[in-house]
């Protein structure tokens, strides 16, 4: 990148304002329209084009040729409003981490980003309905918006990049019998019974394909909400159950899906006189990115030179749109973000101010490495 315009023209007290007014309009999944807006109007302002497509995403393309970098983050949060305020060095207030401080690291870094010349494409899509059913994420794909790298904003913490993410799917089990009194179990089929035996099987089966000790690589089945019953004395006619199932790297979920199905047919073929029915739903691939990736090693020098530390490589158990992107494009990917990753969907969420502002200029230097040009003193941005 080469100095085209005066770099302070957006300062620290932008970057922070951005990141407040973000916080301050609440945007559980489903009502991101209202920050979709905002983000579309911040981005204008600072002369930068943005379109928000039919889904509700905001997205903006700077430069061009290759490489094409995406830098990608959620504008929804999970519900329930925390109101905004500032304590000390920190912000407090819903998404705070999860993840309206990447996401407005990810605008701030592109905005300044926009004033520099530079060889290739950085695009920006703030996506709805992360926290929900990656409906944003997926029309990034659907409309052929790819990337060599993409950048995921989520928690890690200025100085850590994830590098995985587990996959994960929703499993849910429904049992229906004729049901009847209690104290004669034997002339009924018990679907409670039935659900949790097919529960027991399904957990032993898949948890024993691990074959590592390190949790992020193996595999976990817990039982999550259960259904069914009408009194203390009486056998119900019907159950349902939800199962949640962690895949670590190297799973396939379709084979991962058909031992479950056999598990379960197992079990019913124990009871005669009921019927079981499974359904999967949320299907998310594992995501494993090379330790010594082009972009790894990139974030890793940019890491070094802003915080003069070795940054830590994280495995988060959980999943994010990076895994739908990754494993569909084959884009080069990490995520990364300001923010405690502990504190997402807690009803604590702060960030310090600090931490934010070092990963905007983290970002930077990352986007620079890998464009190739370095992007001179990028210590003196925001201060
Ligand atoms: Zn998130």
């Amino acid at each position: 990148m080469e100095d085209v315009d005066a770099m302070g023209d957006y300062t620290r007290r932008e970057a922070v304002d951005l990141l407040s007014r973000m916080i301050s309009i609440y945007s559980p999944t489903g009502y991101e329209s209202e920050l979709a807006n905002f983000i579309h109007s911040v981005l204008t302002s600072y002369g930068v084009n943005a379109k928000i497509d039919s889904i509700g995403n905001v997205v903006s393309t700077i430069g061009c040729g290759d490489p094409r970098i995406l830098l990608c983050g959620h504008m929804d949060t999970i519900p329930g409003y925390i109101p905004i305020r500032t304590r000390g060095t920190r912000i407090y207030g819903r998404g705070a981490v999860d993840a309206k401080g990447p996401l407005a690291s990810m605008i701030s870094s592109f905005i300044i980003a926009s004033r520099y010349s530079f060889s290739g494409t950085i695009i920006l899509a703030c996506v709805v309905d992360e926290e929900g059913e990656s409906k944003g994420i997926s029309r990034i794909i659907d409309d052929g918006i790819y990337a060599d790298y993409a950048i995921f904003g989520e928690p890690s913490g200025s100085s850590s990049i994830t590098i995985g993410y587990k996959g994960s799917m929703h499993v849910k089990l429904t049992a229906k019998s004729v049901g009847g009194h209690a104290s004669a179990p034997w002339l009924y089929d018990n679907p409670l019974e039935l659900i949790f035996e097919a529960y027991k099987s399904i957990k032993e089966r898949i948890e024993g394909l691990s074959i590592s000790d390190d949790r992020f690589y193996r595999y976990s089945v817990s039982l999550t909400m259960v259904k069914g019953g009408v009194a203390a004395n009486v056998i119900p006619s019907d159950s349902e159950a939800y199962l949640d199932v962690r895949l670590p790297p190297g799973a396939t979920p379709q084979s991962i899906l058909e031992i479950v199905k056999q598990e379960a047919l197992n079990t019913a073929s124990k009871y005669r006189r009921s019927r079981l029915k499974v359904e999967v739903s949320d299907l998310t691939p594992p995501y494993e990115g090379e330790a010594d990736s082009t972009l790894v090693e990139a974030f890793r020098k940019a890491v070094k030179s802003e915080l003069g530390v070795e940054p830590r490589l994280i495995k988060k158990s959980g999943t994010s749109d990076m895994n739908i992107y990754a494993n569909r494009t084959g884009a080069i990917s990490v995520a990364y973000g300001p923010g405690n990753p502990r504190l997402s969907h807690r009803n604590i969420e702060w960030i310090e101010v600090e931490d934010y502002i070092h990963s905007i200029r983290i970002l930077l230097r990352a986007l620079s490495y890998i464009m190739g040009i370095g992007v001179g003193d990028v210590g003196d941005i925001l201060t």
